[in-house]
């Protein structure tokens, strides 16, 4: 059942929506407010398949974990704007390939706070913190991440589904912040929402993004091909398929996990994804 005022927990306005109980709806969770699901309605009035785009990020985010858990020996993951607990989180996918990896989750709304420290830290080898993601000295100072993950050793940074809530014109500044702080041989998995420059589909991205930035969120830039490259500047982009050069993919197309029967909707290429390897 969806959450009702009279259940929320300390410290959370329910007359806000949140980005985090509004993409755990589209992606089929329960724990939104009325507040959440007006946001919701607006955007599936304006681009009914909307909901393709949560769908073929969190695809994407399991398959890079999936992946990086069992094509390289990094056994430590920093996932930046973690999200509610959902039916796969980060942890679960790299522990069944190595139970010892340890994953430290960050977010900072206080549903995903509290749910994630209820749900997620289920093992020595999970920890939920809080702090502000664009602020990297704030992450990486940040005392549960220093006290356990090793910056002296590989590790994958995830920041997946969150810069497009950062509005400012400092995006690549804050990854750049990250990317220096990971030692060689570290990873990045990183999403975005995507102005595909295509008339068609940028009037679909124009048409989620107004509802974002107008509405009482403020928040949800879809960016160019040029503008997300400069997010992930000094790494090595992996091949996101074996038919494509290295660099960005709509999310659902990073090496699917089997053949596509129906073609992506407009919204589903509205969201790309990529990994890459800092040398
Ligand atoms: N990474 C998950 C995924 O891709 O499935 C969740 C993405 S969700 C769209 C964005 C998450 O970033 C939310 O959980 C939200 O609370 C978090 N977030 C947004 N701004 C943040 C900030 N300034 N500091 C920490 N977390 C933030």
């Amino acid at each position: 059942m969806a959450s009702s005022p009279s259940q929320v927990p300390v410290g959370v306005d329910p007359s806000r929506p949140s980005i985090a109980r509004i993409y755990d709806g589209f992606l089929g969770g329960k724990d939104h407010y009325e507040v959440d699901r007006m946001v919701m309605r607006k955007i599936n009035e304006a681009v009914p398949e909307a909901v393709d785009i949560a769908r073929g990020n969190r695809g994407f985010l399991n398959r890079a974990c999936r992946f990086l858990a069992g094509q390289t020996t990094v056994a430590q993951y920093l996932d930046c704007g973690s999200g509610l607990p959902t039916a796969e989180n980060t942890h679960q996918i790299v522990q069944r390939a190595n139970p010892e990896a340890m994953v430290v989750y960050v977010d900072n709304d206080p549903v995903v706070l509290a749910h994630g420290r209820a749900l997620l830290e289920e093992n020595d080898f999970v920890h939920m913190t809080e702090a502000d993601i664009f602020e990297p000295s704030e992450v990486l100072g940040n005392e549960v991440v220093r006290r356990h993950l090793d910056f002296s050793e590989p590790l994958v940074l995830l920041h997946v589904g969150t810069l497009h809530h950062y509005e400012g014109d400092g995006a690549a500044d804050i990854m750049r912040a990250y990317i220096d702080a990971l030692p060689s041989g570290s990873y990045v998995v990183f999403s975005h929402f995507f102005d595909p420059e295509v008339p068609e589909l940028t009037e679909v991205a124009k048409r989620i993004e107004n509802i974002l930035v107008n509405g009482p969120m403020g928040a949800g830039r879809f960016r160019t091909h040029a503008e997300i490259m400069a997010m992930l500047d000094g790494l090595e982009l992996i091949k996101p398929n074996a038919l494509s050069e290295p660099g960005l993919a709509v999310c659902d197309e990073w090496w699917p996990d089997g053949p596509r029967l129906a073609p992506l909707s407009l919204a589903a290429r509205c969201i790309v994804g990529a990994v890459g390897r800092k040398p």
